[in-house]
């Protein structure tokens, strides 16, 4: 069944910034799909208009059954709960450690300033404990995340997607600036959230080869339209 349309989508910067143009696709539960393109082809905006970190400016998006432009704040907050994000560069608060970043994912559902009085549950906690772990991070838990590597940097950020339970992952260049062997844990990684949580993954990625290497299916972006999509197969062949 499908988890996520996108009807037509549009998104227009300014007067003349054209970023996407009439974008349309669906992709079903548990898909793992990499939208590859050139830098400035539109892939981060894409991304962000779902969750609408960027408000689109036409067309519809329907996550889970529900039109995401129309939400008013509230439902748009609950909405966005389901949709965890990671980014090229972590977003993680220097000064907190691990486990703390960890469970700052849950503040999409409380008050900031429970999370900042650390008010959150031992089932929360423990939560946070197993996910690391998962993660490999069990030596580096109670570490200040600004002492971490790129790459256990980047598995504090999946963590603290996940802690939210959501449906889908949506990854804005998540190895951009790791080295070879961080790409792969960190690809390996989103590879099992799909395929044994039965998580969406949605991730944008320049290098080509990796997306070939761990996709279900690629949509090629360039200039904010969609040039491909298919199964990597395919696109091998064509290129
Ligand atoms: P990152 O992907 O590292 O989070 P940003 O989201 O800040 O970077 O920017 C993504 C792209 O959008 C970049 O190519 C950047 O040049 C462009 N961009 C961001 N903000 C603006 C802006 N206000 N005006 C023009 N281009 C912008
Ligand atoms: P990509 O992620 O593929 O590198 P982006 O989505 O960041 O591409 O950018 C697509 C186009 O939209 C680029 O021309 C970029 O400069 C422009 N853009 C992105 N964000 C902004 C913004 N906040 N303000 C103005 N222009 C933007």
């Amino acid at each position: 069944t499908a988890l996520l349309e996108l009807k037509e989508v549009s998104k227009q910067f300014g007067k003349d910034t054209k970023a996407l143009s009439d974008i349309s696709f669906t992709i079903e539960k548990g898909e793992f799909v990499s939208i590859i393109g050139p830098s400035g082809a539109g892939k981060s905006t894409l991304l962000r208009c779902i969750n609408r970190m960027v408000e689109p400016t036409g067309g519809d998006i329907i996550f889970d059954g529900i039109s995401v432009p129309g939400l008013g704040k509230k439902a748009l907050m609950k909405t966005r709960t389901q949709i965890g994000m990671i980014f090229q560069h972590y977003n993680l608060v220097n000064r907190l450690t691990a486990i703390e970043n960890t469970l700052h994912g849950r503040l999409g559902s409380k008050s900031v300033l429970a999370g900042m009085l650390g008010l959150y549950s031992e089932e929360e906690k423990q939560q946070a404990v197993k996910l690391l772990d998962t993660l490999g991070l069990k030596e580096q838990m109670y570490k200040r995340s600004d002492r971490l590597s790129g790459g256990q940097k980047q598995r504090v950020g999946i963590a603290r997607a996940l802690i939210q339970n959501p449906k889908m992952l949506l990854c804005d260049e998540p190895i951009a600036s790791l080295d070879p062997n961080s790409s792969k844990v960190i690809m390996k990684h989103l590879r099992t959230i799909s395929t044994e949580l039965g998580i969406t993954v949605l991730v944008n990625l320049h290098q080509v080869e990796t997306a070939l290497k761990y996709s279900d299916r690629i949509i090629g972006v360039n200039s904010g339209k969609i040039v491909y999509d298919g199964p990597p197969a395919g696109m091998s062949s064509e290129e």
